[in-house]
């Protein structure tokens, strides 16, 4: 391809693109709506995706780190850029005042969290060895999972920190009950 011809092209497809953007027509195919936000149709995105990926894998795993490496660090300069202009970290819109995220990421993030939360707080599996709580395996010699042990480990110690308020001198909740029935017998 002739120098010429080449230049010619790279304005054909500069203006090929700011179109297609305009008109929200898919760059790459030129043919089917992008997806909301995006430049390319869901087929051509996807099509992109899977040769990314195995252009990706297709290379030396120095190389393979060293692109990781770049996309974190390109990815922390804009976090920091947007965060400096009280952009939203995720889309680069207004964000919230004192967040770091605007409006419409923010709602999707809550709804995510939820989604995410009631997956695993909603106990379905009954299985022996499974959390009392969730479904997910319990500690050793433990009826509950990790988080939830943690959990009532830390209601227990908030029992106890009451307690002390209430100028119970007992370090356990249950001595410090013990002690006040104890008293009211004698
Ligand atoms: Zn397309
Ligand atoms: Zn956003
Ligand atoms: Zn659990």
């Amino acid at each position: 391809m002739g120098f010429e011809k080449r230049e010619y092209n790279r304005a054909y497809n500069q203006e090929m693109y700011q179109w297609c953007k305009a008109h929200n027509i898919c760059a790459h195919c030129h043919k089917n709506a992008t997806e909301p936000h995006k430049t390319l149709c869901a087929d051509c995105a996807a099509r992109q995706v899977e040769r990314n990926q195995k252009l990706f894998a297709a290379l030396p795993e120095a190389q393979q780190r060293a692109r990781l490496d770049q996309a974190a660090a390109r990815a922390a300069r804009l976090k920091k850029q947007r965060i400096e202009h009280g952009e939203c970290i995720q889309c680069g819109k207004k964000a919230v005042k004192g967040k770091k995220h605007c409006t419409e990421c923010l709602l999707k993030i809550r709804r995510r969290d939820r989604a995410r939360y009631d997956a695993k707080r909603v106990k379905t599996d009954f299985h022996e060895g499974l959390c009392n709580r969730c479904n997910e395996p319990a500690l050793p010699d433990k009826m509950l999972c990790k988080k939830h042990y943690d959990i009532a480990l830390r209601n227990i110690k908030k029992g106890n920190h009451l307690n002390q308020e209430r100028g119970a001198t007992a370090k356990h909740i249950w001595q410090g009950d013990n002690k006040i029935c104890f008293q009211k017998k004698k």
